[in-house]
């Protein structure tokens, strides 16, 4: 782009130095009588430097004509110094017989120009924007080169968008005490920045680990654990402390658990973090876990769902009275799911109130309260005095003890419709999960209107993915036809690109979705569940019904080209 904006300056500049070229090389017809003496007068080498001096004072000549005119500095004198001085000097070089007499004679007058002009304008510029420092050479050195100099980057760089706010989830006012105290001690600035870099890659955890000279940093990235700048040990106690005192925790105990919570304003919005602290052998470790309330809810179809899913699902959350459940580990994304299926429902007509810890979202129209065990606020204890509200939905983080489970089961038998997650590996599983907390089976089975298990499979970097073609054993295996399936994807292996990949990092993969198996109860299985809860004989029956597994879901994604069979495998084990 820069070429094409030449303002004839470089046009006529190349003139003297056609006619030097031409001079040069019809030296040798007139080395007869040309003072230099005889001889076949070129010199490849002389010609070479000359190229590169000459095309330095074009260069130069053409940067202070824009510099100067960007810059809105009068181009006079520098424009007529710098080409007259420079046409002047070829001049000399083609006069003087040595070449490297001449030479300079060339180069001294107009690079002083330039030196001199640098000066003048860098008067006028703010300091970022001065040429010919340390920073602007550092600067084209890590252009063109690909060096790094970290360190003296951090020192003149921008602040960080973001600043702690010393308030905890629950409390209304910001303690300033506690900024103030972080804000002068050390490693604020490492802990600012650490926790910026944490939300600019999408991290849901952040994991500090003593080491015994390093203070490692991983993020969780998409699920995986990934090593990001450790701290020099000392610089880490003391980040950890920071955060000690924006969640108000005793900073002298360093073995026994604490946990807390303090906020942060990243740009323009809020983020909380949920911060643990625990002694290990090697020193205090900590795990902030973030929550980006502001994050974009996303909808059934975003979350990777078939359009028949969604729509079964749809049907089933709108129903009036019912108990959905998300299954899956944890990080599978059920309370993502649980999110979206709210979304579905009419928010202004119908009184929704959800018992959450902690809220991950923070939805509009819809009363979240948060549950806090430790000052005796639990789930059963909020559930039952919200049914007293009379709430038409009901969402609960999770079930994992008999007593919930029987108010959800209640609840939903009595008009109420129940969404709730279970920690299970498949559906089948979550029922039975279900019947071992204790819950009577005729409640489970007139309460449950479905069951939805899921895992999150990382989406392949679309930038980097490598297509290849499948073992066909592999394909019969999995009863697969090879000859319909050309090519699966994968991420590049090591060495395969010269480059790290600038878009997933080089993890090979960038963002999740979500693959599924819906379990329908259907009478015939409510039948079941109430007689006799035969979990091989359920399974048989809901397959007969149409349920497809997990993997069965995962493999669609697979030949999609969404994601890897390593990936599949590795998820849904
Ligand atoms: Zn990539």
């Amino acid at each position: 782009m820069k070429r094409e904006r030449a303002h004839g300056l470089e046009r006529w500049a190349l003139v003297p130095g056609a006619v030097w070229a031409w001079a040069c090389l019809a030296a040798p017809a007139a080395a007869q009588e040309f003072p230099r003496g005889p001889g076949f007068y070129f010199n490849p080498y002389h010609l070479g430097v000359f190229l590169a001096a000459y095309l330095l004072w074009v260069q130069l000549c053409n940067f202070v004509d824009r510099d100067a005119q960007n810059l809105q500095l009068s181009r006079t004198p520098w424009n007529p110094l710098m080409v007259g001085l420079g046409a002047a000097g070829l001049l000399a070089l083609w006069l003087v017989p040595n070449f490297w007499l001449g030479l300079p004679l060339f180069l001294v007058p107009f690079v002083a120009v330039f030196v001199l002009y640098a000066r003048w304008r860098n008067e006028e510029v703010p300091k970022e924007e001065r040429i010919l420092t340390p920073q602007h050479w550092r600067k084209l050195a890590a252009k063109y080169l690909r060096l790094r100099f970290r360190e003296e980057e951090k020192s003149s760089g921008p602040k960080y968008p973001i600043r702690f706010i010393g308030k905890s989830f629950d409390e209304k006012n910001e303690d300033i005490d506690r900024v103030k105290r972080v804000q002068e001690s050390k490693g604020y600035k490492g802990a600012l920045e650490m926790v910026y870099e944490a939300i600019q890659r999408r991290a849901t955890d952040i994991h500090l680990e003593p080491t015994k000279d390093e203070m490692m940093v991983r993020l969780r990235i998409d699920g995986i654990l990934v090593n990001a700048d450790p701290f020099r040990r000392a610089m880490g106690d003391a980040v950890i402390n920071i955060f000690k005192v924006l969640c108000n925790l005793d900073i002298s105990e360093k073995r026994k658990p604490q946990d807390g919570s303090f906020s942060a304003q990243v740009e323009d919005r809020f983020v909380d973090f949920r911060v643990a602290t625990a002694g290990s052998v090697q020193g205090e470790k900590m795990v902030i876990r973030i929550l980006d309330k502001s994050a974009q809810l996303i909808s059934l179809t975003q979350l990777g769902m078939k359009d028949r899913m969604r729509d079964q699902v749809r049907n089933i959350v709108i129903q009036p009275h019912g108990m959905f459940i998300v299954c899956g580990p944890t990080g599978a994304g059920k309370s993502t799911t649980l999110y979206a299926a709210l979304n579905e429902l009419d928010r202004y007509s119908t009184n929704i109130i959800t018992v959450e810890n902690p809220v991950e979202y923070k939805l509009d129209n819809i009363t979240q309260i948060e549950v806090n065990p430790k000052a005796g606020k639990t789930f059963a204890g909020e559930l039952r005095s919200i049914l007293r509200q009379d709430p038409d939905v009901i969402m609960i983080g999770e079930i994992r003890d008999q007593e919930t489970a029987e108010i959800a089961c209640q609840a939903a038998q009595t008009g109420h419709m129940v969404f709730s997650t279970l920690h299970a590996n498949d559906t089948v599983t979550a029922l039975g999960r279900l019947l071992d907390l204790g819950v009577q089976p005729f409640m489970i089975s007139s309460a449950i209107s479905a069951i939805l298990g899921q895992r999150l499979v990382r989406i392949l970097c679309p930038e980097c993915k490598v297509k290849y073609k499948p073992d066909p054993a592999l394909l019969a295996r999995a009863n697969l036809p090879a000859d319909k399936i050309k090519y699966f994807y994968r991420p590049p292996e090591e060495g395969e690109r010269t480059e790290v990949c600038r878009h997933c990092g080089g993890t090979g993969y960038y963002k999740r979705t979500g693959i599924f198996e819906l379990f329908v109860i259907t009478d015939k299985i409510r039948e079941m569940i109430r007689e006799n809860p035969d979990l091989a004989a359920i399974k048989a029956e809901a397959m007969r019904n149409g349920m497809r597994p997990l993997a069965e879901d995962g493999l669609r994604q697979v030949i999609e080209g969404v994601t890897s069979i390593n990936e599949l495998l590795r998820v849904a084990k």
